[in-house]
């Protein structure tokens, strides 16, 4: 039997969040809580403009409008309270946590925005030593910063990041996989039309492609699987997700 760590009540794991300790969450919990702190943020910000609009002009602002001192500490204190509380959960949601970027920085502001495989100061993307579907929680001491390069040596040397294989989840890309992977044996181009968020219209690529690899994400789904190759619009190496694909052949050199 388990109980929500959040109200402490019987939980039906039916319905709720399975964490990686093994507790299950209610759904309805989380979300309170979310709001709850979305309610004291914005509580606290309108208390500080107040506050601050009193010191530099009292005669804009009726006295009993203005919070004393204690009243900010006081949410701050609150606000402190529900966040780590928050933090918690996150640490053993079985996927990537909405304080992704937030854990991303602590650790950056820490240590610098240093590799911690090849300990050059770079751009930094931060990953699970652990993996979360082997267990691996969100905590900071399971989250390490890897830069491009090592990223990319590791996932050649056979690899954390899942190899080329179709996973069940991707299922949906299975065509577009399956041709993708016989072009890179068979040294052909490919072509598609593809569509970045940034972009109004479908622009047509057509690309030499060299390796399909996933790329982690903060969706539901985890992972974007994406194809690496040179591309002929750009004269450069590009990456592509494949669910931004449309109308995939390949085609002759
Ligand atoms: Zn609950
Ligand atoms: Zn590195």
């Amino acid at each position: 039997m388990s109980y929500c760590p959040v109200c402490k009540i019987r939980s039906d794991y039916e319905y709720d969040i399975a964490l990686s300790n093994g507790e299950y969450l209610h759904y309805s919990c989380v979300l309170l809580l979310q709001m709850r702190k979305h309610e004291i943020e914005t509580a606290l910000r309108s208390q500080k403009s107040q506050f601050i609009l009193s010191l530099f002009a009292p005669t804009e602002v009726e006295q009993q409008d203005v919070a004393a001192k204690t009243e900010i500490e006081d949410l701050r204190a609150k606000f402190a309270k529900v966040e780590s509380i928050l933090s918690e959960i996150y640490d053993y949601l079985p996927c990537w946590p909405p304080d992704w970027d937030e854990r991303k920085q602590e650790i950056i502001s820490e240590n610098g925005s240093i590799c911690s495989y090849c300990e050059e100061e770079e751009d930094v993307y931060l990953l699970h030593d652990i993996p979360v579907f082997e267990g691996g929680t969100n905590a900071l001491d399971n989250l390490t910063l890897i830069c491009a390069e090592c990223y990319r040596n590791m996932y050649h040397e056979g690899d954390i990041f899942g190899t080329a294989t179709l996973k069940p989840s991707q299922s949906e890309f299975l065509k577009e996989f399956s041709a993708i992977q016989s072009a890179i044996e068979s040294s052909q181009k490919i072509q598609f039309n593809y569509k970045k968020p940034s972009d109004k219209r479908w622009k047509t690529r057509v690309v030499r492609p060299e390796r399909l690899f996933n790329i982690p994400n903060n969706r539901e789904s985890g992972e974007t699987l994406c194809v690496e190759g040179f591309c002929e619009l750009r004269g450069d190496t590009r990456v592509f997700a494949l669910e931004r694909m449309q109308a995939l052949e390949v085609i002759e050199d």
